[in-house]
């Protein structure tokens, strides 16, 4: 497995891949580890993930670093990456007693019943190289908390990432096997989701890989949680605040340059506040900073991968072809190395890949809505539904159009987030199940009934 420097397209480090006979001896650790690991008590595993907090925070610089190396993230967003693992520990070693407490269910006069929340063995997660920490962390300080054990198939360009990670865990004192990276390529996910040893599993990537992981998984009988694309609306009503509008969703649109599953994407506004919107929407994403992401001052770094900007490219040059108007931006900068520029497309035909499918870059399609029913139309008309943005000044309007749009989450007057605190995940292509807060905790636990007379 190779990691390159996007930015330079220099070699950063070759690592050996794992075979099956290293799997197979990561996958009875695991086993090993789990027996002694759910024995303990939840109190003394949220100890260790108040220490993997203290890591992170010791070793912010080396971490960002190596994110900002291996994918290309500006390096005071991953600075910022690192310090929200850290909250995620502190988040469940602090709440996952309460979560998981064996809780009092009705029951008729001299019965009991009740449920607790035990621990299932080994899962596995499959994750993407976009939030390369991030999404480890909040899948592994939720499942460590609760007495699972967990097996990382990280991205193949973020290795490293994949090893310090598991490096965050040994040195924080878990015990050795709670948490292990498998060097492996996406095919032989199949063969660890169909090993006995291995429980459950979580993706967090593409639709694709979703439907792949859920298929085989379901074939086993495994749960699976799917955290996969999207195609998040802003919707910005007559009555929003335009300019604070335009701020916020430029910066939603390329937050980690623009490769983000809850970046904003399809920027759909009232016809009253349109022209209004997309001249100062055009001047925020002109106003980005694109360059080294080693800079502190760069707000939109390379792309991750050079495969993948001309993927993204391809689908803003069809959607031209087919209507759009570009504002600004729309080709890549004519630089070493992977760069794309804030881009704005208007009148994006609703047929057209703008419209219709993930752009995983820093490319906005504006859509022009009649009136706030055309608005809501427009924002569920796509395959996904994993976050929503919408602005208007009226609680009572935002309270109404919350109910009515299709997504699993939606965020009044600000951009889409995840917060510890706050459940996350999807609809429809977007995947299924929650992670984060109590809801992520419950996920891969057996929520035992057990009633005595
Ligand atoms: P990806 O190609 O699906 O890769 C994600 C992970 O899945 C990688 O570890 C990849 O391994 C693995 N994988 C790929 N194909 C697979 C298959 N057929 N079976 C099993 N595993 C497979 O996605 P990506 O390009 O890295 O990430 C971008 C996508 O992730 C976007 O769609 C984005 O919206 C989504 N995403 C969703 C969320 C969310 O919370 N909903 C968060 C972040 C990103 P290899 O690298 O070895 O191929």
């Amino acid at each position: 497995m190779r990691s390159v420097n996007p930015a330079t397209g220099e070699e950063l480090a070759n690592y050996e891949d794992h075979d099956g006979d290293d799997v197979d001896a990561a996958l009875g650790a695991a086993t090993n580890a789990f027996e002694s690991w759910a024995d303990r008590n939840v109190e003394e595993r949220c100890d260790l993930l108040d220490d993997a907090a203290d890591v992170l925070r010791e070793k912010t610089e080396t971490y960002a670093e190596l994110m900002t190396e291996e994918m290309g993230k500006p390096i005071d967003q991953a600075r910022s990456e690192v310090e929200k693992c850290a909250w995620v520990c502190e988040y469940y070693a602090e709440h996952a007693p309460e979560q998981l407490q064996t809780e009092r269910m009705a029951s008729d006069a001299g019965e009991r019943a009740e449920v607790r929340y035990e621990p299932l063995g080994p899962v596995l997660a499959v994750m993407p190289w976009n939030f390369p920490f991030w999404q480890v962390f909040r899948f592994a300080a939720p499942n460590l908390a609760a007495g699972n054990v967990g097996l990382l198939k990280h991205a193949s360009n973020v290795p490293g990432c994949a090893l310090a990670i598991e490096e965050v865990f040994e040195e924080a004192g878990f015990p050795e096997d709670a948490f292990q990276s498998l060097l492996i390529g996406s095919d032989l996910v199949e063969d660890v989701i169909r090993d006995d040893r291995v429980v459950a599993a979580t993706l967090t990537g593409s639709e694709r890989a979703g439907r792949s992981v859920g298929e085989t998984a379901g074939n086993e009988l495994k749960k699976t949680v799917l955290e996969l694309g999207g195609s998040d609306p802003f919707v910005v009503l007559d009555d929003a605040d335009v300019q604070q509008a335009a701020e916020t969703g430029a910066w939603a649109r390329v937050q980690n340059s623009g490769q983000s599953c809850i970046a904003a994407k399809r920027f759909i506004v009232h016809a009253d506040v349109y022209d209004e919107f997309v001249d100062a929407f055009v001047d925020e994403m002109d106003d980005f900073e694109v360059g080294d992401p080693k800079d502190a001052d760069t707000d939109v770094g390379p792309q991750a991968r050079e495969d993948l900007l001309e993927d993204m490219h391809e689908q803003v040059r069809q959607s031209v072809e087919d209507g759009a108007t570009v504002q600004t931006g729309g080709e890549p900068l004519d630089w070493d190395g992977p760069y794309y520029p804030p881009t704005v497309l208007t009148d994006v035909p609703r047929d057209s890949r703008a419209a219709t499918e993930e752009v995983f870059g820093p490319a906005a399609a504006v859509f022009r809505a009649r009136d706030e029913d055309h608005a809501v139309e427009i924002a569920n008309d796509t395959k996904y539904g994993l976050g929503a943005n919408l602005w208007t000044e009226d609680r009572e309007r935002a309270d109404r159009l919350a109910d009515e749009l299709r997504a699993g989450s939606v965020f009044v007057n600000s951009y889409v987030g995840s917060d510890p605190r706050l459940p996350f995940g999807g609809i429809k292509a977007s995947g299924y199940g929650r992670e984060l807060s109590e809801h992520g905790i419950r996920e891969f636990v057996n929520r035992k009934t057990v009633h005595v007379e």
